[in-house]
Parts: C-alpha cells; sequence; structure tokens
C-alpha cells in the first residue's frame, strides 16, 4: 500500500499530550494547499494502478471542527477512486457516532486509533484522558462499522510495568485489527515527561526492554494474524531524543531479536548457522548488536554464520559443523 501522509500536527488535540513534539516529526504541516494537491496529482498518477491511501497523521483528526475535516476531504476528493482511498488517525475519545458517521459520508477507509496503552493505571498515570474500556469500545466501534483498524501503542508510558503490557496485549486479541505501530517511549527535550525524568519521577525502558516487548508484540501480531508495521519513531535531528530507547534502526534491532529468540530454541550444540544472504546485517550492522546477543544467550557453544543463496528472508538452517 502507498501511502501519501499529510501531517496535521497536534490539529484537533484536545490537550497537549507529555511526551508530544509532533511538530518534530511534521515539517511539512505549512505546506499550503495549492502545492499539496499539485505533490497528490503527482503521487496519484505515478500509482495510478495500484492501492494507495491519502492519509492525515499526526493530530486528532475527528477533534478538528467539521469545517476544517470537510476542507481536507475537499482536498484530497478530486484523486478518490476505486484504488484510493483515505485513512487518518485520531484518539480513542473522539470516534463517537458523529464522528463515524462523518468518516463513513467523507470515504475514509482506514482509522488509526492512538490508543497508546490498554491499561488504567497507565492511561491515568499519562493524564491520556480516557480508560481502557473507551479505547477497547472505540476500537469495536471502528470495525464494526467497516473501517479497517490500525493500532498505535506506546510501550514505556508512566507506570508500564509486565501487568500493563499484558493487558495490553490481552485487549489486542479481543479485537479485529488490521495492524499495529509500536512507539517505545523516547524522552524528548522540552516535553513534560522530559521534567519529570530530569526529576528523577520517570524512568524509560532501556533499548534491550524496549526491543524485548516489540518482540513480543510481533510475536503477538504472527499468532493473532495482524501486522506490525511500524516499529520505533522516525529518525530525529541530533539532540532532541534526550533520553530512552531511541535508535534510528529499531525495527532492525526488533527483526535481531526475533532471529535470535528462534535460532535459540533451535540450536543444539555447535552448529553452523545458514541465513539468507539479505539477512546477514541483522547478525553484522549495528556494530554486530545481534552477534553478541546470540552469543551472550548460546555461551557455551561456538556458532558460524554463513550466507545461505537458497533462503528467504527471515529462513535459517543449523547445520552439523
Ligand atoms: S493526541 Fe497525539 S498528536 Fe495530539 S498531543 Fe497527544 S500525542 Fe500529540
Amino acid at each position: 500500500m502507498h501511502i501519501y501522509p499529510i501531517f496535521i500536527p497536534r490539529m484537533g488535540c484536545p490537550f497537549h499530550c507529555i511526551y508530544c513534539r509532533q511538530e518534530d516529526f511534521s515539517s511539512v504541516h505549512q505546506t499550503p494547499f495549492s502545492v499539496l494537491t499539485e505533490q497528490l496529482r503527482d503521487f496519484c498518477s505515478l500509482h495510478r494502478q495500484e492501492e494507495k491511501q491519502i492519509a492525515f497523521y499526526g493530530g486528532t483528526f475527528t477533534g478538528l471542527k467539521e469545517h476544517q475535516r470537510n476542507e481536507y476531504f475537499r482536498l484530497a476528493e478530486p484523486f478518490l477512486d476505486e484504488l484510493t482511498s483515505l485513512r487518518i488517525s485520531t484518539r480513542p475519545d473522539y470516534l463517537g457516532r458523529e464522528e463515524l458517521d462523518w468518516c463513513k459520508a467523507h470515504r475514509i477507509r482506514t482509522i488509526e486509533i492512538g490508543v497508546q496503552d490498554f491499561s488504567d493505571k497507565v492511561l491515568r498515570a499519562s493524564g491520556r484522558g480516557y480508560d481502557a474500556q473507551t479505547a477497547i469500545a472505540a476500537c469495536q466501534r471502528v470495525s464494526e462499522q467497516g473501517f479497517e483498524l490500525g493500532i498505535q501503542l506506546l510501550p514505556g508510558l508512566l507506570g508500564f510495568d509486565h501487568e500493563s503490557f499484558r493487558e495490553s496485549a490481552e485487549s489486542l486479541q479481543r479485537l479485529s485489527l488490521r495492524y499495529l505501530r509500536l512507539y517505545p517511549l523516547v524522552v524528548l527535550k522540552g516535553t513534560p515527561i522530559w521534567e519529570m525524568y530530569e526529576q528523577g519521577e520517570y524512568t524509560p525502558l532501556t533499548l534491550e526492554e524496549a526491543i524485548s516487548i516489540c518482540a513480543d508484540y510481533h510475536e503477538l501480531a504472527d499468532e493473532q494474524g495482524f501486522l506490525v508495521i511500524k516499529t520505533g519513531i522516525p529518525p530525529l535531528e541530533p539532540g532532541i531524543a534526550h533520553a530512552g530507547p531511541y535508535h534510528p534502526a529499531l525495527g532492525e534491532l526488533v527483526r535481531g531479536e526475533l532471529l535470535v529468540r528462534k535460532l535459540t530454541a533451535s540450536y543444539k550444540g555447535e552448529q553452523i548457522l545458514r541465513l539468507a544472504s539479505s539477512d546477514l546485517s541483522v547478525f553484522t550492522g549495528h556494530n554486530g548488536y545481534n552477534r553478541k546477543k546470540l552469543m551472550k544467550r548460546l555461551e557455551t557453544c561456538t556458532i558460524r554464520i554463513e550466507p545461505d543463496a537458497a533462503l528467504a528472508k527471515g529462513e535459517f538452517r543449523l547445520e552439523s559443523a
């Protein structure tokens, strides 16, 4: 699916969430409609024969006043056809009957909900302004009414622990979601959570904790049949990420963790590990982060890693040395 993102940073949001600096990810938000129209024309003509979406990201789309929503719809409307639809992102507490009726009438196909966590304890501590039941009910309404449901989670919010992870994982299993985005919380300079961190009132996840939690969600996605389409926040300008599990290639590290878990479960002594050539970088990249991890988990064994052109991405073979 090709996506043309239009950022509306923090527009429609009822307040400023404690961790959010959405403007850092949304430098194009001042782009005039005339320029956006030209860019949409180019995008749609480039992908004329392919499925694609125009997406409104970075704010609370259904929190916008109706006339603002209508303006954005009119911007996109000339480009909508059977291969081109709309996607929005919003909050669970802005998906009542009126908002969903509007979405139905304006050809929204996909609704991404920034749930962030399904634990009441975490939602309360982080001041999100809704509870788990509100989030679950919003997700159910979205899928029951025929929209494609995406969920964003933010592991590592205030109050996050094993129990809250379990609650979120269980909630996901009760929902008909199409895809998940994972954004482990990174402390960004200038946000309220940055001040809490500076005063010792908040401890972010370590990088390894974030990798492990994201890998758990990926395994759940495989079991339950939904997709994880994003792991980690987009690359930031130097100096903005102050603390927490920021890594520009977090998704790759999580892929490595998943492979290491599978290998650790299959490994039976001194063996040669053969990997798809395209997966070699999982072990050689990032200063050998995943190779060191594998060696640590199989510390009494030696393992040789060799490429095998016959293997597809994600496949591996263990052979006697
Ligand atoms: S609702 Fe989303 S975009 Fe709006 S302030 Fe909160 S985190 Fe930022």
